[in-house]
């Protein structure tokens, strides 16, 4: 067996099992060997029902009583039904939604291991999706049995994988010893320098092959994972790096700064820059001044004054013409996510840049503008999508603000030098590459982020990219006061919202859903969602307001519109899923509520926080949450008690892991790397090692 064989040509395979290993993505013998337990199941690990209390996350043994599968009337989403009897005879209800096929794999009777959370419905304690492994029928106080047929007697703990529709962890653990015992994981090439894993004290492929799926013990399981999480994180950082250099071949304009007029430029506006502004800028200068493109991540909290450093740094482009020419600008792109967004941009850069002589140009998909107007040279114009390439083509528009339409090819910049991207945390290698030119000439690129990340994670998530973080607030903002609310307090919350409304003020209330209630009974009051409490505030609250509702199922037309009617004060309420967390700036809007705080991660909270930030009016945060759970309060409460992102990111990343942290999901990364990543120890060492 060699570790490159396709798996179904290596052992006999059922059409469900072939499909299952296709859907996890598992095609050849080393996918096979790669594909690591989730955890053992050690027996001692088990509890009895009479020592667990809600809120703990506990694994339950014992037999499955009373078996049902349906679905729920309204909603029609399967719902499976069981009773767990555990070894004392202690039974507790258990629901599972949305996995109809557990209903057939289980069986009445069944004998099971269950891991989840304890929870509480109607002050009865329940579990909900718990985690489900059939076990066979064994003789628990004997640890040494769990290995019937072998030998390994010192076992620590079975193996317990991944399951997938038509494929067990046992078919894993079995397939994979065979695998094992015909030495195929000696065949492998070990991709981790020997050096490295020396410097590290990791073990060779091989051994830890042998040590992740059949450990003697777990100081051998934890050290063969270790491994494995550093291989991966590794790997991912060298292909990060090869990246970067291909992108960094590219011949970039080096820009020659001119230091007076930047000054003068930065004496225009009405504050003085932050230190950590000008140490930015400082270091941006640094990478233009390159003839090879600049690949930067600006992180930056909510209002740490992003748009001004972007601002600069396109002034300092913009002021040199092109190379080989005495006349002309070199261009700027700046892109945002969206086109409210894109139009907020085009309006802060005509203030900052009146009076410079400077075109600036919006591109989206609704319009087109230009600034000045010929007409009224403090204002801008509508013109057509033609006739803006047209003048962006011939260079008379140094600057092109707009939404990604505008890296399009059909959009044709003779002198770009550099692209700003704005709130978004990837911009891909894929769309970084379109960037280039045919001639060898690529812009530089800064991207900018208000998603804040624990320093060692971006590093290695944005590998390709040098990171930079604006770690201070201008001067004299106030806080978003934040607040903890229980459900009897809402009568308080609402008339302090009147009182704002009443002020000409608006706000913003986050639902966690956008429709159907949450099938999970226990979850229905909390879970508001966005259609039904539109109504509700609507009929009930406030019925001389106006309130509209916006979530990710409406076209990309329609929330635009509710958005721009928020920001044009057509609306008093906007109620929304957490779409609209991405930086939209609407200053008179200065109360959020959000409603299930608790099903929202810190850093999310906190972006959603953000949205009132801007005004000068003091603003309100409301965590709304019916959990009493310790955890969730301290998770809330530490939202309350901070500003900055980066430190509740850190919170976040301990509490809940990195799979929560936005950007991250997206990396593709496995959940050994994934929890890896809560270690930065490790990640400094993977990329200290791959930088090497
Ligand atoms: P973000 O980083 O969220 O994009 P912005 O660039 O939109 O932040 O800045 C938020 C607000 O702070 C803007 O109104 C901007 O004019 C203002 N601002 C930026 N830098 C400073 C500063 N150094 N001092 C005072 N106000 C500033
Ligand atoms: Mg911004």
């Amino acid at each position: 067996m060699s570790p490159h064989d396709q798996l179904d040509t290596v052992f006999r395979l059922q059409e469900r099992q072939k499909k299952a290993l296709a859907r996890l993505r598992l095609i050849t013998v080393k996918d096979l060997l790669y594909h690591v337990p989730s955890r053992y199941a050690d027996i001692s690990t088990i509890t009895p029902l009479s020592q667990t209390h809600v809120g703990d996350r506990v694994t339950l043994f014992g037999t499955l009583e009373g078996l049902s599968a349906r679905k729920t009337y309204r909603s029609k989403v399967p719902v499976t039904k069981a009773k767990l009897r555990d070894l004392e005879g202690n039974t507790i209800p258990i629901t599972w939604f949305h996995q109809p096929y557990l209903a057939r794999m289980l069986q009445d009777g069944g004998v099971v291991k269950l891991t989840g959370a304890i929870t509480e419905h109607n002050g009865t304690p329940t579990m909900v999706n718990p985690e489900v492994e059939k076990t066979s029928d064994l003789p628990i106080d004997h640890h040494s049995s769990l290995f019937q047929n072998n030998d390994s007697s010192e076992s620590f703990g079975l193996p317990v994988y991944r399951e997938s529709r038509g494929i067990t962890s046992r078919w894993f653990y079995h397939t994979v010893q065979r695998c094992l015992g015909d030495k195929a994981h000696e065949r492998l090439d070990d991709q981790i320098p020997e050096a490295v894993r020396t410097k590290y004290s990791l073990p060779s492929l091989a051994t830890a092959l042998v040590w992740v799926h059949t450990p003697r013990n777990e100081k051998d399981a934890t050290s063969a994972r270790k491994r494995f999480a550093f291989e991966e994180i590794y790997l991912y950082q060298l292909e990060k790096k090869k990246e970067k250099d291909r992108y960094q071949e590219y011949f970039s304009y080096p820009i020659t700064l001119d230091t007076k007029g930047t000054q003068t430029f930065i004496d225009t506006f009405p504050f003085t820059p932050t230190g950590a502004q000008t140490r930015e800028l400082e270091t941006i200068f640094r990478d233009l001044e390159k003839d090879h493109p600049m690949m930067r991540l600006l992180q930056g909290d909510v209002g740490s004054g992003k748009t001004f450093v972007a601002a600069v740094a396109s002034q300092a482009i913009v002021h040199q013409s092109p190379q080989g020419q005495d006349y002309g600008n070199l261009q700027v792109a700046y892109m945002a996510p969206t086109e409210v967004l894109a139009t907020q941009l085009f309006e802060s850069f005509i203030d900052y840049f009146s009076g410079s002589g400077i075109q600036i140009g919006l591109l989206t998909g609704g319009e087109c503008r230009k600034y000045p107007s010929k007409v009224d040279p403090n204002s801008w114009t509508t013109i057509s999508k033609p006739q803006l390439k047209k003048w962006v083509a011939g260079g008379e528009i140094p600057i092109l603000v707009g939404t990604h339409a505008l890296i399009q090819k059909t959009v044709q910049f003779p002198h770009l030098a550099l692209v700003i991207i704005d709130e978004e945390h990837r911009f891909g290698t894929k769309q970084r590459n379109t960037l280039a030119q045919k001639d060898g000439k690529a812009p530089h690129v800064l991207s900018m982020s208000a998603t804040p990340i624990p320093r060692t994670l971006a590093l290695t998530i944005y590998g390709d990219l040098d990171v930079s973080v604006l770690d201070e607030y201008p001067p004299g903002r106030k806080p978003v006061i934040t607040e903890l609310v229980h459900p009897e307090e809402r009568d308080r919350v609402y008339d302090h919202i009147a009182k704002e409304l009443k002020a000409g003020r608006q706000v913003y209330v986050i639902c966690p859903r956008i429709d159907e209630p949450d099938p999970d009974e226990a979850n229905k009051k909390s879970q508001k969602s966005v259609k039904q409490e539109v109504k509700r505030l609507q009929s009930t609250i406030f019925p001389d307001y106006r309130i509209a509702g916006m979530h990710s199922k409406m076209s990309k037309a329609k929330k635009q519109s509710v958005m721009t009617d928020f920001y044009e004060h057509r609306v008093d309420i906007l109620v929304s899923t957490s779409v609209v967390e991405v930086g939209v700036n609407v200053p008179n809007a200065t109360t959020i509520v959000i409603e299930g705080a608790e099903r929202f991660g810190l850093s999310q909270l906190h972006q959603l926080r953000g949205r009132v930030l801007r005004g000068t009016h003091q603003a309100h945060c409301y965590l709304f949450t019916d959990s009493t759970n310790e955890k969730t309060t301290e998770r809330l409460t530490a939202l309350a008690g901070t500003s900055s992102g980066f430190e509740l990111a850190e919170i976040d990343l301990s509490l809940r892991g990195s799979g929560d942290l936005a950007g991250i999901k997206q990396s593709g990364m496995s959940d050994l790397a994934m929890e890896a990543l809560k270690n930065p120890k490790l990640v400094a060492a993977a990329r200290e090692a791959a930088s090497q």
